[in-house]
This record gives C-alpha cells, structure tokens and sequence, in this order.
C-alpha cells in the first residue's frame, strides 16, 4: 500500500526577529487556520527557541538552526542535542547552504550532526543544493548526490529526516526554479534513495523545494509529484506563511 506522505512546511527564520516581532508571528500562527493535513515547523534563532516552544500552539514543532554533534562540554558557542531535547526542542535544520558557505561546514560535519540529532531522537531538516556555478555547469544531481552519499554514510535511520531540495541561486533571490527543474530535481534525490537506501525510504522521505517560496508561486509547485512541502526564508516572517501552509487547499 502506498502511503501518502504528509505535506510539510518549514519556516527558517534565519538570523531575524526580536522579541516583540517573533511574538507577533507566534500570536498570528496561533490564530491562523492552518491546514491540518500539513505538519509545520518554524525555527526561530536559538535564542527565541525556549520562548517560541512555550507560546506556541503544541501542534506546530519547533526547529533549531543548527546543533553541534558533541556532548555538553567545553564548545564555546554551541548548542548540544541534550540541551535541544531539555528545552523540548524536536528538530534541527541542518546543512542548510548559508551554513555550508559562510560557516564552511563540510559535507562530514553536517553528516555527522545529522547522525547525532537523529541518533538522540531529533528529527532533522537536512538541507542540500547547488550554486549558480554549478548548476550552469550542469552537475546539479551528480552534486546533491555526493550531499546525499555523505549523509548515507553516517546515518542509517531515515525516519527522522526530511530533505530540503534549495538551490543555492534561489534562496533569497526572488528568483525561484520553474515546477520542472524543482521536480526534476526532486524525482532525482527520490531515484537515488531507492537505489541507493531503499523503495521504502524513497517512498516515505518528505522532499521539500526551498528559494523563494511565496504566497504567489506555491500553489502549482505543491502540485507537483515529488515536492511534499516547502522550506520558507523570508515569506515565513511575514503573515502571508500561512497561505503556504494551506498551498494544498
Ligand atoms: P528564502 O530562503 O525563502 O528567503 O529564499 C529559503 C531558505 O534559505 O530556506
């Protein structure tokens, strides 16, 4: 039996928000009629995660940005997965392309705290795509392949991962992929776990498109195959997040 894969929107709020502003989106999402076949997720910066995970209706998870694949211990500037769990926190977005550009994480470090999160019962946003450069060069599946193989080698419970399909020249640009290169893409990475993982895992893994997601260009990218949600940057600040959430109704 083949099972339908709940839809599945993310909010990554990135370095943004104050108190007063964060609060706003939280009063708003918890007034909002959101879809309830979507599972939505926001993941405000670390230090509104213990407050957002408080004021926030139960139904919507909360992601951290980030995590480091360490023990509590002597890691200035980090946060652990124990501290995430303490504070109730149940996800992480991992990966995500401004960490592997301007904080030069490596394939192994995301792997590795992908590993970690999803080994202490964190489920993880694992984010992948190309840049302009590559994607003209015309690599794009053979780059989120070589994303896709390193995680295969750390982790073998996909349960917990969801995959966010964002390529690099869309995010924050305004500029986003057409329908047909998302779901080229996507229909890709689905090949590749079920050659690679299993029909099992190909099947069940949530595959989000992320760049530039709004409002507007939702609706006929939800409607495509292989794309089961979205991961939003700069339309989840803003009261319109909750017409992507409902892009199925
Ligand atoms: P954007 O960001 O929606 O602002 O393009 C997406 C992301 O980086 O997750």
């Amino acid at each position: 039996p083949i099972m339908a894969r709940t839809f599945f929107v993310g909010g990554n709020f990135k370095m943004n928000g104050s108190n007063s502003s964060i609060k706003e989106i939280v009063n708003n999402l918890n007034n909002a009629s959101l879809d309830p076949n979507t599972e939505v997720v926001v993941s405000p910066p670390s230090i509104f995660l213990q407050t957002v995970r408080e004021s926030l209706n139960k139904k919507i998870g909360v992601a951290a940005q980030n995590v480091f694949y360490k023990p509590n211990g002597a890691y200035t500037g980090e946060i652990s997965v124990e501290q995430l769990k303490d504070s109730n926190i149940d996800w992480a977005i991992l990966g995500h392309s401004e960490r592997r550009t301007i904080l030069k994480e490596s394939d192994e470090t995301v792997s590795l705290k992908t590993k970690v999160a999803t080994e202490a019962g964190v489920s993880v946003i694992w984010c992948c795509g190309e840049s302009l450069e590559e994607r003209e060069a015309g690599t794009t599946i053979e780059v989120v392949s070589k994303q896709l193989a390193s995680l295969k080698s750390h982790i073998s419970d996909w349960s917990r991962i969801v995959i966010a399909y964002e390529p690099i020249w869309a995010i924050g640009t305004g500029k986003v992929a057409t329908t047909s290169q998302a779901q080229e893409v996507h229909k890709a990475i689905r090949d590749w776990l079920a050659k690679n993982v299993s029909d099992k895992v190909a099947e069940e893994t949530r595959i989000l498109y992320g760049g530039s997601v709004n409002e507007k260009n939702c609706g006929e990218l939800a409607q495509q195959p292989d794309i089961d949600g979205f991961l939003v940057g700069g339309a989840s600040l803003k009261p319109a997040f909750v017409d992507i959430v409902n892009a199925k109704q």
